[in-house]
């Protein structure tokens, strides 16, 4: 059975749940193959994580710089494959970085790109989200291989084991005169929250949420929940929130079981970045307000009364 390589999505030594999503995906097009890009000892704390949801094998590409040179180790490592074992597709998670990996991916060994995934049958026909999300058409590539960039949060998890078997991937050394070494990232802030596109809860607000003061409004319903924090754009513009906490179009990509809207209008841009959300909960005092036309509840009112009643309702259960 053909291989299909899955490039492991981690921080911090531990697995994101979306590589999860991509072996699910990946068992219906053949054998799931892990592709671990990481520095020395990586593969070793994810290996089992992977054999137990369905990684036939882990190829392990270690080294110091695999961290400092952002897109080239993956997209090094993954094109090796490419040639040793002509998948049907590769899988990779379409955040900002892997929307990068992919296209260089995709480049470098002539194969077509289906960009922002939501599901893919086992003939390679992919369902793909397009124009922000506002039509999903089906797609398949004609090259050998298909790259396929993965919207997270799109299929359900199949707990499969697979053999997990370890094998090495030499990474070619890095040409310093056309790579650039970073060695600073910008701090995380978030706390104990979860991480925002792996969270099953997501409480966002907008700019009717009015200040950054205001924003603890947020924060406690979200803690509340045990959710994660995120923000329009509109609130990221006007400093009331960190950008890396943006959601849409230009930010991040959610798709969590219940996503709360607080004061966010709905613009097509928001809507792109988590409308693929099981249950969309809206807060907007304008009833017109657009959100309103694809959530599943929603509260006309002032968020600074619905949000502290709804976390004292939270808590008493
Ligand atoms: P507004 O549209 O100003 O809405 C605020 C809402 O709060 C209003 O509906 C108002 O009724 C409500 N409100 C005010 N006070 C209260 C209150 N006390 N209680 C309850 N409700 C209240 N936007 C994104 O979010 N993410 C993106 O990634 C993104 N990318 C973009 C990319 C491009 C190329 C462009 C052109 C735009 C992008 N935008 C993005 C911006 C987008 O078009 C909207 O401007 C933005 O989403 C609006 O944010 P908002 O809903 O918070 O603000």
């Amino acid at each position: 059975m053909a291989e299909v390589l899955v490039l492991v999505d981690h921080v911090d030594g531990e697995i994101k749940k979306n590589t999860y999503e991509m072996l699910t995906a990946a068992r219906r097009l053949g054998e799931p193959s892990a592709v671990v890009v990481g520095t020395p000892g990586t593969a070793a704390k994810l290996a089992e994580g992977l054999a137990a949801h369905g990684a036939e094998k882990v190829y392990v590409a270690e080294s110091e710089d695999a961290v400092n040179y952002l897109s080239t180790p993956q997209v090094d490592a993954l094109a090796t494959l490419v040639e040793r074992v002509s998948p049907p597709a590769v899988l990779i998670p379409a955040g900002a970085d892997g929307r990068e990996v992919a296209g260089r991916l995709a480049v470098r060994t002539n194969s077509g790109w289906l960009n922002d995934i939501v599901d893919i049958s086992g003939d390679r026909e992919a369902t793909h989200s397009i124009f922000g999300g506002a039509f999903t058409v089906q797609a398949r590539a004609t090259s050998d291989t298909a790259v396929v960039s993965w919207r997270a949060g799109s299929i359900e998890i199949e707990e499969q084991a697979g053999a997990g078997t370890q094998e090495t991937v030499e990474l070619p050394a890095i040409d310093e005169s056309t790579s650039a070494k970073v060695s600073n990232r910008a701090p995380i802030v978030g706390g104990d929250r979860p991480e925002l596109t792996e969270a099953n809860v997501v409480v966002a607000g907008g700019r009717g949420v009015g200040s950054a003061e205001n924003f603890n409004v947020v924060e406690t319903l979200a803690d509340s929940l045990h959710a994660a924090v995120g923000a329009s754009r509109a609130a990221v513009d006007s400093g009331y929130y960190p950008n890396q906490f943006q959601v849409g179009q230009t930010g991040k990509t959610v798709s969590p079981q219940l996503y709360i809207a607080l004061g966010i209008s709905g613009a097509i841009q928001h809507r792109a970045g988590m409308q693929t959300s099981k249950t969309i909960v809206a807060v907007n005092k304008d009833p017109e307000a657009p959100i309103f036309e694809i959530a599943d509840f929603g509260v006309v009112g002032d968020l600074f009364s619905i949000s502290p009643q709804l976390t004292e309702e939270v808590a008493k259960r």
